[in-house]
């Protein structure tokens, strides 16, 4: 993030008025079957369009792009990136790997792309807490996470995770000491980002697998700590 184009968010946000208000809180309480702002409404009916058509023509069909869906969506998904993260807990030479070399280090899993981009990996410390955004459109590290969660791709998220870290953190749940540093970075087509989250105090005594099962989707976005015990689970 440029301090330009973090000052061209504000100044755009600004000049909007209240354009920009959603309740993120919110968005994080319940599953979602409806958008909640600023996605444009047609959007899905033109998918829907897109895939109706390709279908006819021949050119896939549904059960192919449902089975692609749900590999992402639960196969993939962020299951790929707690095991990375689990890694990097108990190997550090791994860790060191992977903060040098995200795609690399992620590769020698098995969790390959096949979209080009590189992951970069960040770390939280005591006093350093990252925060992960995309803030055109939705672009996310689908090799570990799988599909971005709806309100990762909504505008409210998008512009106030950069313009008030702190005050979308606490809408998630996680309020951080005033002094810790937050860093917010923004993803790009040929870029994501990845945080490594803390592991947790009391989580010596844990295997590399039971480690992996604490870690959630929205610690590895930054939104979320990582606990020894995660309510109602990874979504
Ligand atoms: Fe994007």
């Amino acid at each position: 993030m440029t301090t330009t184009r973090r000052d061209f968010l504000s100044a755009a946000v600004t000049a909007a008025g209240a354009a920009v208000t959603g309740d993120l809180s919110h968005a994080n309480q319940h599953d979602h079957d409806h958008e909640h702002q600023a996605v444009p409404s047609d959007l899905t009916l033109r998918v829907k369009a897109l895939e109706s058509l390709l279908v006819e023509k021949g050119l896939v069909d549904r059960p192919a792009l449902d089975a692609l869906i749900d590999t992402y969506e639960h196969k993939i998904g962020p299951r790929n990136g707690a095991r990375v993260v689990a890694r990097a807990w108990v190997d550090s030479a791994y860790k060191q790997r992977l903060l040098t070399n995200g795609s690399a280090a992620i590769a020698e899993l098995g969790y390959g792309s096949q979209q080009a981009e590189r992951v970069v990996v960040v770390e939280n410390a005591p006093n350093l807490h990252n925060l992960v955004v995309c803030t055109l459109c939705s672009c996310y590290p689908w090799s570990v996470l799988g599909l971005p969660p709806v309100w990762y791709k909504s505008a409210p998220y998008r512009s106030r995770a950069v313009i008030d870290p702190r005050g979308v953190l606490r809408e998630f749940g996680l309020e951080l000491p005033q002094d810790a540093e937050v860093r917010v970075w923004d993803s790009t087509a040929e870029l994501r980002y990845l945080v490594l989250p803390e592991r947790p105090a009391g989580s010596e005594g844990l295997s590399e697998e039971a480690l992996a099962a604490l870690v959630t989707r929205d610690a590895m976005v930054g939104v979320a700590k990582v606990t020894l015990s995660q309510p109602g689970g990874p979504a």
